[in-house]
């Protein structure tokens, strides 16, 4: 009888760390593992436990940009195709975008964008107010100059969608550690758990999705980067449900502030802080001035609805020109940060960017995270402004 020889582990996987369980690490891990990759996620909270599980759930692809054109699609896509697993589901709801009469300022920036967005086969359209009072009957559509309506667009549970991909992941293979901590080096692409007992792993590569907490990481390894976290906040409220299915989900661009419906009733937000965060060290709580403007806000759009149920902050992230660092920093070390406020809607898309990149391609040049040195003076600008 001959001895039949035992497979060799294919020396060509390649073993990677991902750190941070957010919606873009999951999706990496996922898209990495499925593809053959040996993957750990190490997660220092829960899986969503960062800004992923504090998001709105607001998912549009109404970007104007060729790349944001292109990666808002391909997240809405996915997002209808893992729809229906786990408890995740996208439902699809249009978003409704507008500058207050008056506001000229905004109103020529949303008459410039839409037909680029257009142009870029995005489903969107101009809509003016009494056809909007049609549709959307449960809104208050007067004071509305220019409108736009993306139909490409639904809302989900961010947490569920985390929670989705992260089984996914681990399904394929990959080793997903909550309550890990970890600090890396990128000389080595090591990576080491903080705890009482050091214990470290070297990879051939790693990939940094840690959201808020990004900057920090990579400054205590010595690698300066042009990141920026912010607090932003968001509250829900009652509302009829009966009335709820004739709200769309809404970006008031002169007021500043969205709302969307929810489970509980409604959901709206913004409160964004243009100043930069200590992601150790935030309220985590909004503000009750945020909360009483989000009351008149909704009562002006809406009219009558309930008691607010829930009222939160969260950190997102921002850089010098409004665009991601998305690639390769230094040899073997990935970067996946910077979302401006659209990370969640776009997850999918970064994600798989990410793990396109560490297996060697060059998916989204133009967010290449070397194009900045990380010693840049920037403004924080609220991801979500019109200008
Ligand atoms: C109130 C609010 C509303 C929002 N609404 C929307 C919305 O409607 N649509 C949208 O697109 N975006 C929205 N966002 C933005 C969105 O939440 C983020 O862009 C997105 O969740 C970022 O995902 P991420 O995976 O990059 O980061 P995160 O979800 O923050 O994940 C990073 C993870 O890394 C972990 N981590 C950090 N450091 C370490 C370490 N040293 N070791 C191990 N783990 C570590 C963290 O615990 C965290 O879980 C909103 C944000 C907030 C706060």
């Amino acid at each position: 009888m001959t001895d039949v020889p035992e497979p060799e582990p294919d020396a060509t996987e390649p073993r990677v760390a991902v750190v941070g369980g957010g919606a873009v690490g999951v999706t990496a891990a996922y898209d990495l593992a499925r593809q053959g990759a040996e993957v750990v996620v190490y997660e220092k909270d829960g899986i969503g436990g960062g800004s992923t599980g504090r998001a709105a759930g607001v998912l549009y692809d109404a970007f104007a940009a060729p790349e944001d054109a292109r990666v808002g699609s391909r997240a809405i896509e996915r997002f209808r195709e893992f729809s229906g697993e786990g408890d995740f589901e996208f439902r699809e709801t249009p978003y409704v975008w507008f500058a207050r009469e008056r506001d000229d300022e905004r109103t020529a920036a949303i008459r410039e964008q839409v037909p680029r967005m257009a142009e870029q086969g995005r489903d969107v359209s101009f809509a003016d107010p009494a056809d909007l009072r049609e549709r959307f009957p449960a809104v208050d559509w007067s004071d509305v100059g220019v409108a736009a309506v993306a139909e490409n667009a639904g809302r989900t549970d961010p947490g569920s969608y985390a929670d989705l991909l992260a089984g996914k992941a681990s399904e394929e293979g990959a080793t997903v550690r909550t309550g890990v901590e970890v600090r890396i080096d990128a000389d080595d692409l090591r990576v080491e758990a903080v705890g009482d007992e050091i214990e470290s792993e070297t990879f051939d590569a790693i990939v940094v999705a840690a959201g808020a907490h990004t900057k920090r990481l990579l400054a205590i390894a010595g690698i300066p980067v042009s990141l920026k976290p912010y607090r932003v906040q968001a509250v829900t409220v009652g509302f009829d449900g009966e009335r709820r299915a004739d709200v769309p989900m809404c970006y008031d661009a002169t007021g500043g502030y969205y709302l969307r419906p929810h489970p509980e009733g409604l959901l709206a937000g913004d409160g964004t802080e243009e100043v930069e965060s200590d992601p150790d060290d935030w309220a985590r709580e909004a503000d009750r001035e945020f909360c009483d403007v989000t009351r008149e806000r909704l009562a002006h759009r809406v009219g009558e609805f309930g008691a607010v149920r829930e009222a939160w902050a969260g950190l997102c992230v921002a850089t010098p020109d409004r665009d991601p660092l998305l690639g390769e920093l230094r040899d073997g070390l990935f970067v996946a940060a910077g979302w401006q406020g659209h990370g969640f809607m776009r997850a999918p898309a970064l994600g798989e960017a990410v793990a396109e990149a560490v297996l060697g391609e060059t998916p989204l040049p133009e967010f290449d995270p070397t194009r900045f040195d990380g010693d840049e003076t920037f403004a924080i600008v609220e991801g979500m402004a019109i200008e």
